[in-house]
């Protein structure tokens, strides 16, 4: 088997969803530009991925995948996962600008491939554990302004079954603590709920919400601190009785520096983030011989979420997925990442990654096409 092309196309949002009142504020980015990729081979089968867009990054990453990567797929056995994988990995230490993330998303597009030649999913393929697993709710902070807003995104967490709430608060402890305290009296005593702060708090002021979290019992408290602050991280981990998750923003390479300073209670990756499946397979195994939990992080993109589905369910240390705004479940026949009655996410039923693309809807979205190497 091998790959004969690859095709890209540039599949644009627009952001006014993503805000509450629908309006971008000025000098925000008006739109979410996702690449979807499709890997061709020569027995016909087409593998998928996509990258992540909200930051202005999609169209880089459009031309990054075209520009750099294209002969280090193109000639190749897709099925030849590990060979490609550790190309790639040796490939982007001389990348300097590029993040990991670019090889990962390629390697989806391979296992994709793989699993339909198989026939199989990519979960059962790498031997599965469950069929769903548990999906929380995420509201990111412009969703949580004001306590209005929490009671809101609490009630409507509640009313569509999720297992749990994750909240995203970046503010001064002042002003969030009330939103927390809220948050366990909207969903009561033992509902899961967590709290993210995306790495931007002081040792200090971490320390002040992780005691409040403690007296909330909240489930688990999300880089706290940024992630490169081991030191903190192993301080705060030591004072908290919440566990401590961290390590989403890290290198699969360097999960053995928490590991080894005892600087989480829990650690974090996810297919985008961590490799993609091989990195993940990888992630997992270092996980479970260190006796650690990993809770896999959304990665925002409708396709890297099927990916992530599909390792969710090869492992029993993620007691959760993820569901971020629903903006980001786009061109997905039949929506298989929104929340079930059973407050689970479902693995589905077709081959590869399962991915039923709209492709109607992804063409009255595409506003730019690749195809072939830009070079
Ligand atoms: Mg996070």
């Amino acid at each position: 088997m091998r790959i004969t092309e690859i095709e890209t196309r540039l599949i644009r949002l627009s952001a006014e969803a993503w805000f509450p009142d629908g309006i971008v504020p000025q000098n925000s980015i008006p739109y979410w530009d996702f690449p979807l990729v499709t890997v061709h081979t020569d027995e016909g089968i087409e593998g998928y991925t996509m990258g992540y867009a909200p930051l202005g990054q999609g169209k880089a990453n459009f031309h990054s995948i075209h520009d750099v990567f294209y002969y280090d797929l193109v000639g190749k056995n897709p099925l030849d996962t590990q060979a490609i994988w550790q190309t790639i990995r040796f490939k982007n230490r001389h990348l300097y600008i590029l993040s990991e993330a670019f090889y990962a998303e390629l390697d989806i597009a391979l296992w994709d491939i793989k699993g339909k030649k198989a026939n199989m999913p990519i979960a059962e393929l790498l031997g599965k554990m469950r069929d769903k697993v548990p999906l929380y709710m995420t509201s990111p902070p412009v969703q949580l302004q004001d306590l209005e807003a929490v009671k809101n995104q609490g009630k409507l967490c509640l009313s569509r079954k999720y297992a749990g709430w994750k909240l995203q608060l970046t503010g001064s402890p002042d002003i969030e603590i009330p939103k927390l305290q809220l948050a366990r009296h909207v969903v009561g005593k033992g509902f899961p709920l967590m709290l993210d702060c995306s790495g931007v708090y002081s040792y200090l002021n971490a320390l002040k919400i992780g005691r409040a979290l403690d007296e909330l019992e909240y489930e688990w408290f999300e880089e706290p601190i940024p992630d490169k602050d081991i030191e903190h991280l192993k301080k705060l981990t030591a004072n908290l009785k919440t566990p401590v998750l961290a390590a989403e923003t890290a290198s699969l390479f360097d999960l053995p520096q928490y590991v080894n300073n005892g600087a989480v209670d829990i650690l974090r990756g996810d297919t985008h983030l961590k490799g993609g499946i091989t990195g993940m397979i990888k992630t997992l195994g270092f996980c479970e011989i260190h006796g650690y939990e990993l809770e896999i992080h959304t990665a925002a993109s409708p396709i890297l979420d099927l990916a992530n589905l599909q390792i969710g369910c090869t492992t029993h240390l993620s007691k959760f997925l993820e569901a971020h705004h629903p903006m980001f479940r786009f061109g997905l026949i039949g929506d298989p990442l929104d929340v079930k009655e059973d407050g689970c996410q479902h693995l589905p039923s077709g081959p590869g990654l399962g991915a039923n693309i709209d492709w109607d809807w992804m063409d009255n979205h595409t506003i730019d096409k690749l195809k072939g190497c830009t070079y």
